[in-house]
Parts: C-alpha cells; structure tokens; sequence
C-alpha cells in the first residue's frame, strides 16, 4: 500500500551515492521524495511535517559506517522513524484487573465494530484461553444484535441475551452482573455507531464507559477511511478515554496513511489489525512488521 515509498526510497538511494556523511543539504531531495510518498498514502499533513522534521534531525550529521550506503542509511532512519510512529513498541491487549475485563469497542458504524469483537473474543480465546462474553448495546440496530449472536455461536463464545426494550446502560449493567455469575474472564462490549460523529452517541458511550469501567476502550477504525479517519479518531479521542485501537481491513486497497495518523492523533497504540472479513482474520499488531511491509 506504499508503493510508492518504497520505488521512490530506492530513487533516494540513488541519488546519495558517493556521500560520506548526511547532511541538510544532500537528504533535502530524498526528504521530498519522502514527503510526497507520505502524503499520496493519505498520511495527515501535521504528521509528514512532525515526520520528516524527526527524520532530519536523526539523520543529519550521520556518519556512514561500514557496508552501508548513505541512502541506505537514511533508509534505516526512515524505517526506523515509521516503527515509532506507530508506537514503537509491540502493545498488548491488557486484561489484568478482577474478572471479568470489560472491553469496550468504539467506532463508527462500518468500521468493524461488530465483526471485531467476534474475532477479538475468538483470539482470546484460543490464544489466551479465556472464557469470553459477547455483548451488544446496539439497541437501534436489532440485525446487529443479531449479528453478534451468530458471531458469537459460530465461535463457540457465550452470547449475552438482551431483552426488548433494554436501554443500553441496563444492557451493560445486568450483563457486568450476568459475567460475575458466570465467571466469564472477559467481557466485550460492542456499541451503537453511527455514520458520522454524533453527539448522542458520544454520551451515551461515554455513559456506558462510566458505567462498565473497562481496562480496554478501544476505537475501531476503518483503514480504507483515509483522511476522515483522523477527524473521527480526534472525536473519539477527546469524548474518551481510549486505551487503544483496532486497525480494520488493512487487507483492502487501502492507502494505509490512516494508520499513521490515527496513532499520532490518538496517542495510543494500535493493538490489533482487521487482515481479512473471516473471524480469524485479526492480528495484534506489530509495528516493526509494518514498517518493513510499508517499505516494501
Ligand atoms: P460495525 O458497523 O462497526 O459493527 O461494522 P461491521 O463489523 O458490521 O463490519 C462492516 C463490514 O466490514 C462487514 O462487511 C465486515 O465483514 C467488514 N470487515 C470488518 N473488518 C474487516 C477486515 O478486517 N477486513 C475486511 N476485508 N472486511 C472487514
């Protein structure tokens, strides 16, 4: 999805043949090639500014040592500046508090919302052999209730049944109640999204997050969203307090820059990746994997 960073990374390489030292004056063309490449991938302009601003900075005075190029030495700087914009290090899904961990999802409607916490539940369980509820407080949507149900027996997790005329914060509370009884490890609270940011919808989510108190909120966004992307996870940013996020359908023809610059506006780590529509298709995320899949 970063075609052209990596065919115009190797047009950097050319260019600084011969150099023994990066400086100001000899990376300026390979930061354009950069910049460009960035923006083309729909990566939010305050971002490929702050960007290339830390790749300067790393990569100006560097001596070229030993077999490597100077191009591939700025190179290394970019790859390496791609990881921590992504949050550098690998984040794992924290369930450590008193059964169960509630996890709560948050997004706009398509996003992934519901596919993801089926195969959240399912990665849960086989890899870390919890027992999983599935909730659903998307009482305006009856088919995706009922689409969490059959998520939820396809997966062989245990379903919470609403009953008609639940308000979402009795959904939350009556299933906390119901996953105390049952010694469920985790709970995953799927919600109401809606097309474009609403004002009910955020205070009723930050309604349920008050309530459920969960140790994972996390904002489920689409890869394909692009610049839209930035504008709702700012939104969802401010109304909550977001512990991470899940990266929906990177298997598409995605541009990608929207997950660099969800990560930037959110300041928190993607901690899973949407890699295919089936319910194994979900990854924790690896940003150094990324990376090297970014620059090809
Ligand atoms: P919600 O409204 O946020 O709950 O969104 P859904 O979970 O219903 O997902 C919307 C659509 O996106 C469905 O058709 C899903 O199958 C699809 N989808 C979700 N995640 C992925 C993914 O990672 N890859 C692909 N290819 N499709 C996905």
């Amino acid at each position: 999805m970063f075609d052209n960073l990596t065919s115009r990374l190797s047009g950097v390489i050319k260019t600084l043949r011969g150099e023994a030292r990066l400086t100001e004056n000899n990376i300026q063309e390979a930061l354009r090639e950069v910049r460009m490449a960035l923006l083309e991938a729909d990566v939010a302009l305050p971002v490929v500014k702050e960007f290339i601003a830390r790749v300067k900075e790393k990569a100006v005075g560097k001596e070229v040592i030993g077999s490597l190029s100077p191009g591939q030495a700025l190179v290394g700087v970019v790859h390496q500046e791609i990881i921590a914009l992504m949050g550098g290090e690998k984040a794992d899904i924290n369930l450590s508090t008193v059964p169960p961990a509630v996890i709560l999802m948050a997004g706009l409607q398509g996003a992934g919302k519901t596919t993801s916490s089926g195969k959240l539940a399912k990665w849960l369980m086989e890899n870390k052999k919890k027992k999983v509820l599935l909730v659903s407080c998307d009482i305006y949507r009856p088919a995706a209730i009922h689409q969490l149900g059959l998520l939820a027996s396809q997966i062989g997790a245990d379903f919470f049944p609403v009953q008609t005329g639940q308000q979402p914060k009795e959904i939350a509370s009556a299933a906390l109640s119901f996953a105390k009884t049952h010694f469920h490890d985790v709970m995953i609270v799927d919600t109401a999204g809606r097309l474009a940011i609403d004002e009910a919808m955020m205070k009723e989510i930050g309604e349920l997050e008050t309530l459920l108190k969960p140790i994972e909120t996390l904002f489920v966004v689409d890869a394909m969203q692009g610049q839209d992307a930035v504008n709702t996870a700012k939104a969802f940013a401010e109304a909550l307090p977001l512990t991470g996020v899940i990266l929906t359908k990177l298997d598409g023809d995605s541009r990608g820059g929207a997950a660099l610059s969800v990560l930037h506006v959110t300041g928190k780590p993607i901690k899973f990746a949407g890699v295919a529509e089936k319910l194994t298709g979900l990854e924790p995320f690896h940003p150094d994997r990324m990376a090297s899949r970014i620059l090809g």
